[in-house]
Order: structure tokens, then sequence, then C-alpha cells
């Protein structure tokens, strides 16, 4: 895509649009960003904690504008994205709050001398974000890399570019230097030279298996480091002795939240037999009762999709889905309006043969399957390319962490659907990538772990 516009999914109007950077601008943007890796070098992160927490506060101050600019540009219910402004000022907090603790350096134990490694910045970062959490995206990179020490290009997705112009505004207004964070609307071409240019020294990708893939080639071809957080087809697992409360909370947003475009939602349900019923007649009761809307009014529980695109793709799996074998259990009735509203729907019957199988819905599809026992639960869960994350539902929380930790994934959560937060890392592993972000692992993904070993004189 890169054709950067801010098109309105509810009314389909287009409020603006945004060129490319020229040749020189791009340079200017690396120069400048260079330069301050250059002064941060000789700074201690402790120095920017004054600065991540002013910016924090910023979001704060600044939420409605915020939030209201990603509803305007991707759909998403403004409590929802309000929810979001909070979230991202938490995580600025706890890096300044928690960051250079976290730098200190690492003592070794060796007989060789007295050894310890430092934890450095490496240089020029560029993130390239999805549209499906405009600022969260964007903060999970940029909070911990600069008390880091590493600047940030930022190249957000192609339809909310006023959000990443915002993000780009609220965090200069705070008083972060300039070339802290620039924000960039690169064509692909173009995004593949700044990858490749010496002083851009890291590649943070979130998003599709396809744009992972793409530059993540990229990063590997000029032996640049990457993280990629892509896809996930999340399974949630209902034990025989789920609580019906926990169970019916868990279930009314995990394939809602967000219209379903989150990486983390659940995207697999898979309920033992004793529950399966259940399961159905729960999902139903929370998908009938959503209220179609603008989703700039806090009465819509049912906003449109991103856009008109992503709507007209997942309208085409789960037709291929059906014709393949998958029964509607359920679907939305038709909803009057030229927004990009897709209608929830329920599909059972999901075989291993149907390409629905081990395919990313990334709306408000629930696939729901019946399993014999937990062990079919659990060899499920793991039929799959994806490994992101996973949810179990079970009164027995011991015996949950113990499925939990035969789950292939990067994260699972016990009795509940997707959470983040600054002290949490968040990644996956097989197709939904590798690395982690946030949590003191995602601080060191692009640290300079330096080896200082003092050797014996005598
Ligand atoms: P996407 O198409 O891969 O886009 C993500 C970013 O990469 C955008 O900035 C996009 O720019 C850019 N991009 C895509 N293809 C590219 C290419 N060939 N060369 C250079 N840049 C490229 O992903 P999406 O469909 O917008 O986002 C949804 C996906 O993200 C889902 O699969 C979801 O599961 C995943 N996701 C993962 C996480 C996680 O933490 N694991 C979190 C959220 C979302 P353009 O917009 O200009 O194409």
């Amino acid at each position: 895509m890169a054709k950067y516009q801010s098109i309105n999914p509810y009314t389909n109007e287009t409020f603006a649009s945004y060129d490319n950077p020229t040749a020189s601008q791009i340079e200017d943007s690396i120069n400048l960003a260079h330069a301050l890796y250059q002064k941060w070098r000789h700074e201690e992160p402790e120095s920017r904690c004054k600065t991540l927490h002013q910016i924090a506060t910023a979001f704060r101050e600044h939420e409605q504008e915020m939030a209201e600019i990603m509803t305007r540009e991707m759909g998403k219910m403004i409590g929802e994205s309000k929810g979001e402004v909070e979230l991202c000022a938490s995580i600025c907090y706890y890096y300044a709050d928690h960051g250079p603790e976290m730098l200190k350096p690492q003592p070794i134990e060796s007989k060789l001398g007295k050894a310890y490694y430092l934890k450095q910045a490496t240089g020029v970062i560029m993130a390239c974000e999805p549209w499906n959490f405009p600022l969260y995206q964007v903060i999970r990179v940029f909070a911990p890399n600069f008390i880091v020490g590493n600047p940030i290009l930022l190249k957000h997705a192609h339809n909310v570019p006023g959000s990443a112009a915002m993000t780009a505004k609220i965090i200069k207004q705070a008083g972060a230097p300039e070339g802290s964070l620039i924000n960039l609307y690169p064509s692909y071409d173009q995004l593949d030279d700044i990858i490749a240019d010496p002083r851009v020294q890291g590649v943070a990708l979130t998003g599709s298996e396809r744009g992972g893939s793409s530059v993540a080639e990229n990063a590997g071809k000029n032996l640049k480091k990457s993280t990629m957080e892509l896809g996930g087809n999340d399974a949630f697992i209902v034990l025989d002795d789920a609580d019906p409360q926990v169970l019916k909370k868990a279930l009314s947003t995990a394939r809602t939240y967000n219209d379903g475009q989150v990486c983390t939602s659940s995207k697999r349900i898979i309920a033992v037999k004793t529950r399966y019923d259940e399961v159905l007649h729960e999902l139903k009761n929370s998908f009938a009762a959503l209220k179609p809307g603008d989703p700039l009014d806090p009465a819509t529980t049912l906003p449109p999709m991103n856009s008109a695109n992503a709507k007209d793709k997942l309208t085409k799996q789960v037709d291929e889905a059906v014709k393949a074998g998958a029964k509607v259990f359920y679907q939305y009735p038709e909803i009057d309006s030229a927004g990009a509203f897709f209608r929830p729907i329920i599909l059972t019957n999901v075989d291993k043969q149907n390409p629905a199988y081990d395919q990313e819905f990334f709306g408000p599809v629930a696939i729901v399957y019946e399993v014999e026992d937990e062990d079919e639960a659990i060899a499920l869960a793991n039929d799959s390319s994806y490994g992101l994350g996973s949810s179990v539902i079970s009164a027995d929380v011991k015996h949950a962490q113990e499925v939990a930790a035969q789950i292939e994934t990067g994260m699972t959560v016990i009795n509940g659907t997707w959470i983040s937060s600054g002290e949490l890392p968040f990644g996956g592993i097989k197709k939904s990538g590798y690395g982690r972000e946030l949590s003191e692992l995602g601080m060191m993904a692009f640290v300079n772990e330096h080896l200082v070993i003092s050797m014996p004189t005598e």
C-alpha cells in the first residue's frame, strides 16, 4: 500500500492525504536522528526519565484528540481509543520509572578476570507499525528505546497517517529532543533504502506475515537486527471445570474487542464437549447484544472495521470457509449503513482440510471447535502455523498453568483474554514472529550487550 490517506470507515469520507517524503527529507531525518543518538551516547538513561514522564502526562492531557483521530481513521470505538491512550501513558511511566535500573551493567562470574556487560544504545531504529492500535504499537517501541537512547524513525500504516502525525506532535511538544521520533510517510522502496542506510541499526515491525517477511528479508540482507510481531490464530481453551461467570466474561469480548482486529484475539475457541453448547450460547448472546453505530458515539458497541478493503477480505475468507464445509451457527443481522461493518459470525465444523483451519481471520469471526478432552484441546491449539497468544479457562489455576506450559505460544492468559502492560513481555513464535516488545526483554531488543573484562595484571 503505502499511499497515505485518512479515510473514515464509518462515513467513507477521505479527510486527509499525505505525500511521500523527498530524498532530502529522508536524508535530513536520518541525520537528525543519528546526531541525537550520538549525543545520547554520552548521557545516562536517567537524564531522559523526566522527559518520558512529561510525554506520559502529555498523552493523558491530549487523550480526547488522540483518541478521536484514531477512531476517525480506523473505526475503533472511542472508549477503546481512550483506553489505548491511557495504556500508552502507563507504558511511558513504566519505562521512565524502571528503565534505567534495567540498563545497569550486568556483572559476570568469570575465572578470567573482572567481567561485566554494559547495556548500550545501538543507534537509529526503524519502526514499521500497523493500524490496529495506532498509538500503542508505536509506544511499545518508542518508550523503551527512548530510555535506552535509540531514536526512532516511524513508518506507520497507510491508513493512520493522522494518528502518526499527532503521536509525533505530542511527543515533541512534551519536550522530547528533535529526532527522538520522526514520522515519515515512505513508500516501500524508500523504506528499503532507509533500512539499508548504515546509520539505521535495527528494524521493529508489527504487522502481517506478508509485511513481516518482506521487511525482515531486507533487514537480513543488510544485517540489521529485527523484531517481528506478526499475526496470530490464538486458541481459547475452555476446560471442563471453567467457572461459568469467568467464561461468560472472557467470551463477551474475546472476539469483538477492537472489532476482532487484534493479533491476540481469541480466534479459535476450543471447548471440551461438556462445555461446547454453553460456549456457543454465550458467544451468540454476546454477539446478538451488540449495537452498531458511529464509533465516535459512546453508545456504539459494534463499530465498522478499519476499512472497506478489510471487510471485503474477511468476507471472502468466510465465504471460502463456508464453501469448504464450515457451518454458520450465528450471524448478526443486516446492518443498514454504508460503513465498513462486518456482521459478527460464529462458525463451526471447520475441519483440517478447510483453508480456515490455519488462517488468521482479522475481524469479528469466532471459529468454535468441540473436542473430546483436554489433550485434544492442547493438540488442536498447537496444530497451527502461528504461535502468538492463547487463553486457558479453568477454575484450577495450578492445573491451567500446567496446560499453559504445553501450548506452543509466546503468551498464555489464564481466565482472561488479551492483556498488555509495560512490565509484561509481548511476542510470539512460529509465523507469529520473533523477539519481544515491552518488559525488560523488549527493552533489550536493540541494546548492545557490551562485554568489558579486566585481565589480571600479575
Ligand atoms: P501489514 O500489512 O503487514 O502492515 C504493517 C506495517 O508494515 C504497515 O506499516 C505496512 O505499511 C508495512 N508493510 C506491509 N507490507 C510491507 C512491505 N512489503 N514493505 C514495507 N512495508 C510493508 O499488517 P496489517 O494487515 O496492517 O496489520 C494487521 C496484522 O498485524 C495482523 O496480522 C495482526 O495479527 C498483526 N499484528 C500483530 C501484533 C503483534 O504484536 N504480534 C500486533 C498487532 C497486529 P502499509 O500500511 O503502507 O502497507
